[in-house]
This record gives structure tokens, C-alpha cells and sequence, in this order.
């Protein structure tokens, strides 16, 4: 499970949901940055932001877009990165070294 390296609680979906960027989270807790790996936070990235370009170009002249189709669509990219990184398959660098 992917923790704060700060304070060890696990990054919730308020810590995704909350992000300006995908590899600049904050911890909801201590509000201590969380660092995202480059790699598997960029592959994950660069697939979700396909899959939603691929809705948008798709659905584009369906009605309702915007609230219907693109808006569920964005919630679920959010919601797909938290599982990944609850997941472990997008990694959370350690900041800080844990001597416990
Ligand atoms: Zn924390």
C-alpha cells in the first residue's frame, strides 16, 4: 500500500482528487508533498490521458458532452490513478527515511 513517506497514511482519494497535477500530490493529512515516480506515475499518466482524448475525440458531438460523457469520464481517470496508486503499480518515492 502507498503511503505518505511523512506520516504513513495511506494516500487517500482526497489526495488524488485534490491534485493540480498527477505527479504533484499532497498529503492529506500532514500536507507534506508526496512524490509520484516519474516512470510508472508517467506511464500511468500518459494511458489515462489517451483513454480520455479518446473519449473526447469519440464523443465529441454526442449530447451532453460535456457533463454526460467528459465529466464521468475525468472522475474515472482520477479514480483509475488512485487505484494504481493504491495499487502499488504507481509508486510513491520515499521522502523521508522511515527508522522504525
Ligand atoms: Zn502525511
Amino acid at each position: 500500500m502507498s503511503k505518505c513517506g511523512s506520516c504513513q497514511t495511506p494516500v487517500s482519494i482526497k489526495t488524488v482528487f485534490s491534485a493540480l497535477t498527477p505527479f504533484s500530490l499532497r498529503c492529506s493529512q500532514c500536507k507534506e508533498p508526496i512524490k509520484v515516480d516519474s516512470i510508472t506515475g508517467g506511464i500511468a499518466a500518459v494511458i489515462i490521458l489517451v483513454a480520455v482524448l479518446a473519449v473526447f475525440v469519440t464523443q465529441r458531438g454526442a449530447d451532453n458532452f460535456w457533463v454526460g460523457i467528459l465529466l464521468p469520464t475525468l472522475i474515472g481517470a482520477e479514480l483509475l490513478y488512485f487505484i494504481l496508486i493504491r495499487a502499488g503499480l504507481v509508486r510513491i518515492k520515499k521522502t523521508t527515511e522511515n527508522t522504525n
